[in-house]
């Protein structure tokens, strides 16, 4: 090993098990510059912002000189530095702030993958660029009021093509950036052939209108959006050229889902990092707690299951980097990471004690925003029924 061959007394504490030195050095110092972002901007504005349900948009022009939207893509403008490093700086966003790393999700992820998957090369060419320096925001309108996990087969929102356009109508439920988005992806039913197809609908475009969803207990930075289609009008150079059905959709979800395993890997391990930083600092029995056996109990088990988590996490994104990551790979990382998530933000805001509960100490922020992480790209039950049917052969969907 070489002098300058870093070492893992040089990675973060809780990479315990030194994961990050598996990047090249240039990804390495992009997650230092990310993190640095996050803890330096972020982390000291950020519980106001959650608090008054508001978004952060003087924080955009920072996150886009980081040059992290759609980060793994090779698309026209687009960084192309592959998928370890993409989820990486996802857990990096989320162990700061769960809600940043959602809006980067459904930006540079859900919407750029949309485009990047499922568009032909003049729409790749058309809206990543700008996409990828932030100079367009993008939303990703799947869910609906009605239908959330069985939504591959009961998907209502209607597409009827007329001349050169495509005339929407439907709503959508929970889409997050929605608000404010200059892009949206609606995925709706085309009349004719009963398939899936996706469309770029453009901001301020007539018969799309929007309620924010308020009063939310979770990720309350990230602004959804409850969206009324109504006699929208599309021109079919809008129509995503490469989605031909929900297999198209499904294959998006199959990459975002990894991000989403990794940012729940992020969230438990921020909220074990303020739990062990606190533990240290606080004395009850003229002892610091973190002296007490029991409270190392839970540090440790914390610790596990940020590491179980990014050890999963890490071989799905290499074999996604090889072309061979499955649905039913990144269902298992997102159900596993989003569970173990669940235990060590529980865990974290016990070791606050009273503390844990007051957002000033921010492993509360982190329990709440949790729950979305739990339920959001696929259930816990709805991923795990897809392992289920790749390991038994049986569907065990209906
Ligand atoms: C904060 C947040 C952000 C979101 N952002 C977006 C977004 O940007 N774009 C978008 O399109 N969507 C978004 N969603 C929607 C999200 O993907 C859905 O909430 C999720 O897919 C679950 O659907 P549902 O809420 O309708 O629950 P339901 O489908 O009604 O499920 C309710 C419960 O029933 C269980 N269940 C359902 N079917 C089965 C079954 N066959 N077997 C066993 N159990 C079952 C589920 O696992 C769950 O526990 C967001 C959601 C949240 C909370």
């Amino acid at each position: 090993m070489s002098d300058d061959t870093p070492a893992l007394e040089d990675s973060p504490f809780s990479d315990f098990l030194g994961f990050e030195l598996l990047l090249q050095d240039e990804d390495r110092e992009l997650l230092t510059r990310v993190h640095a972002f996050m803890t330096r901007e972020v982390e000291p504005v950020i519980n106001d912002y959650w608090t008054r349900a508001a978004f952060p948009h003087d924080l955009l022009p920072g996150i886009a000189k980081l040059g992290i939207a759609g980060l793994a893509y090779d698309g026209p403008g687009c960084p192309n530095r592959g998928a370890l490093v993409d989820g990486m700086v996802a857990m990096e966003l989320a162990r700061v702030d769960p809600s940043m790393s959602t809006f980067m999700g459904v930006h540079g992820g859900l919407a750029m993958g949309s485009i990047q998957l499922c568009g032909s090369p003049e729409q790749r060419e058309r809206w990543l660029p700008a996409m990828a320096r932030l100079e367009l925001i993008g939303a990703f309108g799947l869910t609906e009021p009605d239908v959330g996990s069985a939504i591959s087969a009961g998907l209502a929102t209607s597409a009827r093509r007329d001349g050169d356009e495509w005339i929407l109508n439907g709503e959508k439920k929970w889409i997050g950036n929605a608000a404010f988005a200059d892009l949206v992806i609606i995925w709706a039913r085309d009349e004719e052939d009963e398939q899936v197809k996706g469309f770029v609908v453009e901001k301020d475009t007539p018969g799309m209108t929007f309620d924010k969803q308020e009063d939310k207990i979770a990720l309350r930075v990230v602004q959804n959006a409850q969206i009324h289609l109504h006699d929208v009008r599309v021109p079919e150079s809008n129509r995503l050229q490469n989605a031909t059905s929900f297999r198209s959709t499904a294959d998006v979800l199959r990459v975002t889902r990894m991000g989403v395993a990794w940012q729940a890997a992020g969230c438990a391990r921020g909220a074990f990092e303020h739990a062990l930083r606190y533990t240290t600092g606080r004395e009850q029995f003229g002892r610091p707690i973190s002296s007490f056996q029991m409270v190392q109990d839970l540090l440790v088990k914390m610790l596990a299951n940020v590491t179980a988590s990014t050890a999963m996490n890490v071989r799905a994104s290499q074999l996604q980097d090889q072309g061979l990551l499955k649905d039913e790979h990144a269902s298992l990382c997102k159900a596993h990471s989003t569970v173990r998530m669940r235990e060590a933000v529980g865990w974290a805001r016990e070791v606050l004690g009273g503390n844990g509960i007051l957002l000033e100490h921010h492993v509360g922020r982190f329990v709440a925003d949790a729950e979305a992480i739990y339920s959001y790209e696929g259930t816990r039950e709805i991923n795990t029924l897809i392992v289920g049917r790749a390991i038994t052969g049986e569907s065990a969907f209906v």
